[in-house]
């Protein structure tokens, strides 16, 4: 064994290896990886092998394209086979919102490039004979489906990264991980120590384990899969080629071919969790108990549509446990608060995913970048909030939902209502709907007294339609009351805040008493934040930025942090905020403060501390509805106080309480961009149309050589706002954009615009078609509906009623 190398990959399954891979494969060949068994000795070796492009995210699902197509190339590199068999597949809908769904998936696929198309039930059932039509409407056919052999793909990356100068340790376990002053890591094994600069925790079905030598909770839990394997079945032995995988949604199974039958999957309902707390370190190449009751349901519903499959009876089971995060994608990248430590666990689906997680933590670690968008799988997207009771809940209910449809307007109720601010009863007796946001519930819009505060989950529009559209016009004409809590608020301070400041944000600080709106760039001068930024005097700046990100952030801004001049802080739950919008918004702010808040003393962009309500409060004049309108922010044991006397001195001012649906249609009525969706570490601020928002006259700030560089050269994509001639369902996001008939870009978001009457999407699309004003066309569930670019924002354009006096 060495006594010193520059990376320790925990784990010989098949993203271990993977990792290993991608680790020599860029140049980091002094890498070892430990495996305390055989390689595959986790989930690895009894997986189906099954692969698809198959993910409601549509960047992990361009990662596992990348996956299916590298194992020519790891075969070609080691020598070893990986039994490839691609065979397409057909994914079945038994109903017309099935039928949305798959519609929906297909045209994703079109910008990414997969390939997917719909057919027609009688297309299925000439292409998979198996099925009884009867119980189908019609399909979606998916080139890139097929399965490989698990074992052979492990030892396929293994050899290929020993071939690069990269060594194994078969049979030595790793007992602890010690971090070291200088950064590195010693490894403690049964077989000797060693010394890692960087230590990657794939360790699989043991991540929990291995994270805890680290002082870690990681949020996975394996969960039992069951699998049986039909005798022969004459038609497949008749059928010319291999037989196509198949998903049937209705019966929650999937299957493919496995010698002269077939091997046939089920997620069912009631799934059952394994090792809750702790994973055996004594289990390796086994299996466990079958339990066949737990899936008949499921087997009954295939054996009915696809009768064949009766007719051959079961010949094996397999029962084994695999592991999920609790949103079912993986869960990778550096880990904040621990110098040099990676993980790459949680990886439901090793065949389809393993190859595109170890490429992008091999960017990570080798070039400080993924170097593509892995939001959806990054360790950041959850915080300490996510325990291991929450990740119970989670996981039982993703795995119970894997082959359901997730309607865009469906809020999972697992887990909730988990974080809360004081007035999340109030807001519950007003009607409202919530959502959960990094863990903490957000009223979504308020259902009118007398009614039930329930959301019918659709792809259409749904009974929030017009709700919400009360609620916005309430904010366009008088005023309206939102909760602005789940931003993530940080506070910096001390004699280098502003310099660092700067340093670390595209647009200049603001002065005292003012605000500003600045991006954050990354090296290769890419959005990695949008945040305000808020100058209270002093040398104290409050900092507010996309809840969901606030992990993230603080992993950069931390990262970032000269040793000494700055302190940073996130505030969390301790200061909460509520909006008000609209016309009236002053007149109500006026009657709550002695301040003087006239549009002289306190302008557009102004921030300052005043008395709210006899509360001790932060007041920004800022609205992302594009209204007149204040950010209040309080202590959290302030907040009820604030929200009552606001309510109160409201009532005769036409206030009238708004949610997350309403903001939507009032921001893409502005054209307004949000954190995640039109702003992501894949996009320039130009193509995001943020440059007003970078100050190039700044001497120094992360990513502006890269800003530099960029201006000279003609942007790629433009950001720009659609009018879509919409039927009854409005773009959600992720919708292909055709031009002339062709694929040319991509929504970011949609939704109905109330005020102005009219659907509304934004997205991407080539620079040279950014200034087009005809030929564009929007596919929504599965009709190509017309769209015109909107040059200016639909509503206000100059701003105006922001600036209002
Ligand atoms: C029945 C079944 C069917 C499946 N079918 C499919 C499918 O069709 N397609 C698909 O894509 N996925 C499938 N999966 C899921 C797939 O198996 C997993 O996604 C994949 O195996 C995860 O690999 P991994 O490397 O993350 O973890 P693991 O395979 O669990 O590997 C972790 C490795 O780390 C080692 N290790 C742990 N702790 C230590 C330590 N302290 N020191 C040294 N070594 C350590 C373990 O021994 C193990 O070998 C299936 C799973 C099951 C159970």
């Amino acid at each position: 064994m060495k006594s010193h190398t520059q990376v320790v990959v925990i784990g010989g399954g098949v993203v271990g290896a993977s990792v290993l891979y991608h680790l020599a494969k860029a140049g980091w060949t002094d890498a070892v990886l430990i495996e305390r068994d055989e390689l595959t000795s986790g989930s690895t070796w009894h997986a189906a092998g099954g692969m698809n492009t198959f993910n409601g995210d549509p960047n992990v699902a361009k990662l596992q394209k990348y996956t299916i197509e590298l194992y020519r190339e790891i075969e070609e590199a080691s020598g070893q086979s990986c039994s490839i068999h691609i065979t397409a597949g057909v994914d079945l809908a038994g109903t017309p919102e099935r039928m949305d769904f798959l519609k929906v998936a297909c045209a994703r696929a079109r910008y990414l490039g997969l390939g997917m198309e719909i057919i027609s039930i009688d297309e299925a059932a000439r292409i998979f004979p198996l099925l009884d039509k009867r119980h189908f409407v019609g399909a979606l056919y998916n080139p890139l489906e097929g399965h490989v052999d698990p074992s052979g793909v492990t030892h396929a990356y293994a050899k290929a990264a020993r071939k690069l100068g990269a060594e194994v340790y078969r049979f030595t376990r790793v007992s602890d991980t010690r971090p070291r002053p200088d950064g590195s890591w010693e490894i403690i094994t049964d077989k000797g120590n060693l010394v890692a600069e960087h230590v990657v925790n794939a360790a699989g079905l043991w991540a929990r384990e291995v994270g805890r030598f680290a002082g870690l909770e990681l949020p996975v839990l394996a969960m039992e899969h069951q699998y049986i394997v039909t005798g022969d079945i004459p038609e497949v032995i008749a059928s010319p080629k291999e037989v196509l995988h198949a998903i049937d949604f209705e019966g929650e199974i999937y299957m493919r071919q496995e010698g002269r039958g077939m091997l046939i999957g089920t997620y069912e309902k009631a799934g059952v969790p394994w090792a809750e707390r702790e994973t055996p370190w004594n289990f390796a190449h086994e299996l466990l108990a079958p339990d066949l009751d737990r899936i008949a349901g499921s087997l009954e519903v295939g054996f009915r549509h696809f009768p064949p499959l009766e007719r051959a009876g079961i010949k094996r089971i397999v029962n084994g446990p695999f592991t999920f995060a609790p949103d079912g994608n993986p869960i990778v990248g550096p880990v904040r608060g621990l110098k040099n430590y990676w993980v790459a666990c949680g990886v439901m689906a090793g065949f389809s995913q393993g190859g595109g997680v170890g490429l992008a933590l091999a960017n990570w670690m080798v070039h400080g970048d993924p170097e593509f968008d892995v939001w959806a799988m990054d360790v950041a997207r959850f915080g300490d909030w996510a325990t291991m009771a929450y990740t119970n809940a989670k996981v039982r209910e993703n795995y119970s939902r894997r082959f359901r449809i997730r309607f865009p307007n469906e809020e999972l109720p697992a887990a909730r209502p988990l974080r809360m601010t004081p007035i999340y009863d109030r807001l519950a007796a007003k009607g409202a709907v919530f959502g959960a946001a990094f863990g903490l519930g957000h009223a979504l819009w308020f259902a009118p007294a007398g009614t039930e505060a329930r959301e019918d989950v659709t792809y259409r529009r749904s009974n929030a339609h017009g709700p919400v559209g009360e609620e916005c016009r309430a904010v366009r004409n008088a005023v309206g009351l939102s909760e602005t809590s789940s931003f993530a608020k940080y506070e910096v301070s001390g004699p280098d805040a502003g310099t660092w400041l700067e340093r670390t944000l595209a647009n200049g600080l603001p002065r005292e008493g003012r605000l500003t709106l600045s991006p954050m760039l990354n090296e290769s001068g890419r959005l990695i934040g949008d945040f305000t930024v808020t100058n209270a005097g002093r040398g104290r700046f409050f900092v507010f930025g996309s809840g969901i990100a606030e992990q993230y952030h603080l992993r950069w801004f931390e990262k970032h942090l000269p040793v000494s001049g700055v302190a940073m802080r996130a505030l969390r739950t301790e200061l909460l905020g509520l909006a008000i919008a609209g016309p009236n918004a002053r007149t109500l702010l006026s009657r709550l403060t002695g301040d003087d808040v006239s549009n002289a003393a306190f302008p557009f962009l102004s921030f300052r501390a005043m008395e709210v309500a006899m509360l001790p409060a932060h007041v920004g004049r800022i609205s992302f509805t594009g209204e007149l309108g204040y950010e209040i922010w309080v202590p959290a044991d302030c907040q009820i106080a604030l929200y009552d006397a606001i309510v109160a001195a409201g009532a005769d001012l036409g206030l009238r309480h708004f949610g997350a649906r309403a903001l939507n249609s009032l921001r893409l009525e502005k054209s307004f961009g949000n954190w995640a969706r039109e702003y992501r570490p894949i996009y320039t601020p130009a193509e995001a149309r943020l440059e007003r928002f970078v100050d190039i006259s700044k001497p120094e700030f992360v990513g502006r050589d890269a800003v530099l560089h960029d201006r000279d050269k003609t942007h790629s994509r433009r950001l720009v706002t659609f009018v879509v001639d919409a039927g009854d369902a409005d773009t959600i996001g992720d919708e292909p954009v055709w031009h002339d008939g062709k694929v040319v870009g991509w929504v970011t978001s949609g939704g109905y615009g109330h005020c102005v009457g009219k659907s509304i999407a934004v997205g991407y699309v080539p620079a040279a078609l950014a200034l087009a004003t005809s030929g564009f066309e929007i596919e929504i569930l599965g009709e190509r509906r017309c769209a015109a670019i909107s040059a200016q924002p639909l509503y206000d354009p100059t701003g105006e009623r922001m600036r209002r006096g």
